[in-house]
């Protein structure tokens, strides 16, 4: 996309949006109140928003490499907090992608510079399943099951919060894994038994509130 191209789509978009609703701008800038939390790949590939039919208003979003939730970092932790305390987000949503670079690094060996500890998350998440992933011979089935099992562990991070505990506790928030397949255009919901997931971990991570 030819970035001189950028603002003069910008002065269409708004034309549009106003022939639609005068209002539009008005109603945009007095607050917002998304039910959901994304949490996703910054993958140009996977536009959180558009592949939901979601808009403005819609979405509290966070992106970054491999749709991580480190508990050291204080940027995803920000964002959870905010969303699920402030915000009371109803969903938090961890989505994940076929043919995920930042996956595919974690699998190879190459010195990524400043990206090596950013990928140490995604390696423990291999270290954990290792057992299951290195059974399985076919190299991109292997890859797949690895995004999976990625979104997996970011949703148990997820739970891992005391926001996410107490909201879940008071208000039934829920947390979801989802998988967009870049070959069909499809989002998949990979329907995580998070109870039995959690139920041996629960005493743990349990924090009180
Ligand atoms: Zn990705």
């Amino acid at each position: 996309m030819d970035i001189k191209k950028v603002f003069e789509n910008n002065k269409d978009w708004i034309a549009n949006q106003l022939e639609k609703d005068p209002k539009y701008f008005d109603e945009l800038a007095a607050g917002q109140s998304p039910e959901i939390l994304y949490i996703g790949c910054s993958d140009s590939r996977v536009t959180a928003e558009e592949v939901m039919g979601a808009g403005p208003g819609d979405i509290f979003v966070h992106r970054n490499i491999a749709n991580m939730v480190a508990n050291t970092d204080l940027n995803t932790m920000s964002v959870i907090n905010y969303a699920v305390q402030h915000l009371k987000v109803k969903h938090v949503v961890v989505c994940g992608h076929t043919n995920c670079g930042g996956i595919k690094a974690a699998m190879q060996h190459t010195d990524m510079g400043i990206l090596n500890p950013w990928l140490r998350n995604v390696r423990d998440v291999y270290r954990i399943h290792r057992e299951e992933l290195d059974a399985i011979e076919d190299e991109t089935k292997r890859y797949d099951r690895l995004v999976e099992l990625n979104v997996q562990e970011q949703c148990i991070n997820v739970i891992k919060t005391a926001e996410v505990q107490k909201a879940a506790a008071e208000r039934g928030i829920t947390v979801h894994g989802w998988i967009f397949d870049l070959h069909t255009g499809k989002l998949i919901d990979l329907n995580i038994d998070f109870e039995k997931i959690t139920e041996d971990i629960v005493n743990i991570y349990r924090i009180k509130h």
